[in-house]
């Protein structure tokens, strides 16, 4: 077999159109589902009681709910036109 395989990569335009406005196209989009307040404030406990060995365990499980907090992104459909958001299912 000496042809190559030519594999034409098409840019995967995924867009839908939005079903609560006229018009509007909804387009993926990753959005952060956790407020990035709650995220730090757990991290920063967690941390205090790490430092300090006072509920150590207690501490690290914040530490890490908080990271998850602060990076998770959650994969949506988001309007251009309303703004509205639906979950990727
Ligand atoms: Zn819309």
């Amino acid at each position: 077999m000496s042809e190559k395989e030519e594999t034409t990569v098409a840019p995967v335009v995924e867009s839908v159109h939005c079903r609560l406005c006229d018009g509007g196209t909804m387009r993926r989009a990753l959005i952060k589902p956790y407020n990035l307040n709650v995220g730090i404030v757990l991290i920063v406990a967690g941390l205090l009681c790490l430092a300090t060995g006072v509920l150590a365990f207690l501490g690290l499980l914040a530490v890490l709910f908080g990271i998850y907090f602060v990076w998770a992104k959650k994969d949506v459909w988001l309007c251009d036109k309303c703004g509205a958001i639906v979950e990727r299912i």
